[in-house]
């Protein structure tokens, strides 16, 4: 299964993301994960992302394409992955139907969900400060996997969250259209609970195998 998960930030694309790796065995390729690992380990390409990850700011379609060519030529992602965050622009789409050219269709799912509502869900999300992964909503002040202590994300800040749904609207969205004709796009209504959420995104992936598509 070859599966983007769309949406604008907020809309649990990291929490369905999550179940969508333990329940079908694939790996989950964040481009926001991997720019904060690279930022945590102070790598010339974090440091060069910090500032404008900080700011709420897209960066390049060069330095993103290339790491997920670099990550999907990796063995585990061979039998499918799931893409959270990536692509974000038309020229990352385009690059990246180059990617998996005559590897299959690819799965859209566009996670839709009120702007209001993932303003304040941004304002109440944490994440762990030493390893940087997103808390789940039964952690309370640390982290369930390393222990470290649970901080607000810099660029969750309600300034930086206004320009960020500012590049979604302007950069991001478009792809709704660019992936629309598809027969394997669906969108999906996040504005309910997580497991909610989880029962339609199954029950469409599961459509889209009726119809012959292979998952
Ligand atoms: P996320 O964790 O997906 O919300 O991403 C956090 C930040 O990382 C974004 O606001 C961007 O600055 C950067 N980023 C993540 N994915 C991409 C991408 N596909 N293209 C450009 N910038 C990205």
């Amino acid at each position: 299964m070859r599966l983007i998960l769309l949406g604008p930030p907020g809309a649990g694309k990291g929490t369905q993301a999550k179940v969508l790796i333990d329940s079908y065995g694939i790996p989950q390729l964040s481009t926001g994960d991997i720019l904060r690992s690279a930022i945590a380990a102070k790598t010339p390409m974090g440091l060069a992302a910090k500032e404008i990850m900080d700011r709420g700011d897209l960066v390049s379609d060069e330095i993103v394409n290339g790491i997920v060519s670099e990550r999907l030529d990796q063995d585990d992602c061979k039998a499918g992955f799931v893409l959270d965050g990536f692509p974000r622009t038309i020229v990352q789409a385009d690059a990246l139907d180059r990617m998996v050219g005559g590897r299959g269709p690819l799965v859209v799912l566009d996670i839709v969900v009120p702007e209001d509502v993932l303003v304040r869900r941004l304002a109440s999300r944490r994440i762990c400060g030493e390893c940087g992964i997103n808390a789940a909503v039964d952690w309370l002040t640390v982290c369930g996997t390393c222990g470290g202590v649970l901080v607000a994300r810099v660029d969750d800040g309600v300034e930086i969250v206004r320009e960020r749904l500012g590049v979604y609207h302007r950069q991001t969205k478009p792809l709704v259209d660019y992936y629309k004709g598809r027969p394997t796009f669906r969108q999906i209504d996040g504005n309910l609970p997580p497991d909610i959420v989880t029962g339609a995104i199954d029950a469409a992936l599961t459509e889209a195998a009726a119809r012959g598509v292979h998952l």
